[in-house]
């Protein structure tokens, strides 16, 4: 029964006071939508969740199934079962995807996965995500297009298997048919393994693709408003200023 609680969060950013007491809860299953005008600090909240060094916390707890996520290194974090779909993956010279991804494995099992059956299994992700079969020998993300690293962050989800995904603006640079196909995968991960989600999205289409379970929306450092299909439904619509008025926030 995985639960990831937010509790509180204030975040600062080169000493700038980036969020402002986030409260969230995520069980296994949900699929939450986090939704909010450009630069109010959606991605600011998943790298703080993830332990992105830049993203001081300096009030507030964040717990995994009650284990203090704040006091764990960024590869304990993965091993104890959060993931993040980077807005913008970097790209990383002279590691291949192939033995990043067996590293990230490794890290979270007693003993290392034989040789062979990763081959396999990173063979059948790649092409479930039908991108091109180098792409295990080729360095992360290095001369990657837009579309093929978002694709590749769903190849490492895939294959690390999170208990909690968060993936932020995964849409952008896809085009509808990889959107459909990054849906299918979230929805397998969710029936096969409960994998609770948080996404960030822009984009009514996905977020129809994906039927959140949840939508907040995110403004200053806070927030202001949550709910279900219906306000992700009413944001798509009328976009953010209608909630500046009713809560009093500049968006
Ligand atoms: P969103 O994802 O909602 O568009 P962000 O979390 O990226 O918003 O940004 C929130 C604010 O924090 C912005 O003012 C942004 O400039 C600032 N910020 C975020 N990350 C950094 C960073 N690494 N260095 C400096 N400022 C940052
Ligand atoms: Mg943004
Ligand atoms: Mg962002």
């Amino acid at each position: 029964m995985s639960c990831l609680k937010i509790d509180d969060l204030h975040v600062d950013v080169d000493g700038k006071q980036i969020l402002k007491g986030v409260n969230l809860e995520i069980h296994e299953h949900e699929t939450h939508a986090l939704m909010g005008p450009n630069g109010n600090g959606k991605s600011t909240l998943l790298a703080a969740i993830m332990g992105n060094p830049k993203y001081h916390v300096t009030r507030g707890s964040i717990t995994l199934d009650g284990q203090d996520v704040l006091a764990m290194e960024v590869d304990e974090r993965s091993k104890a079962g959060l993931f993040l779909g980077m807005q913008y993956p970097s790209e990383v010279s002279g590691v291949t995807n192939s033995d990043f991804l067996r590293a990230a494995m490794n890290a979270r099992r007693e003993r290392p996965i034989p040789l062979f059956t990763f081959i396999r299994e990173m063979e059948k992700t790649v092409k479930e995500m039908e991108m091109k079969p180098d792409l295990a020998h080729r360095f992360l993300n290095e001369g990657f297009s837009g579309g093929e690293k978002k694709r590749n962050e769903i190849v490492q989800m895939k294959m690390l298997k999170p208990s909690i995904a968060m993936l932020d603006e995964i849409d952008s640079g896809l085009d509808v048919d990889a959107l459909k196909l990054v849906a299918k995968m979230i929805h397998e991960m969710q029936i096969e393994q409960g994998m609770g989600l948080v996404v960030v999205s822009h984009y009514a289409r996905f977020l129809d693709l994906l039927k959140p379970t949840h939508a907040h929306v995110l403004v200053d450092g806070a927030i202001v408003v949550s709910g279900g299909s219906e306000l992700i439904e009413k944001i798509d619509q009328e976009g953010y200023d209608w909630i500046e008025k009713e809560y009093h926030v500049q968006v």
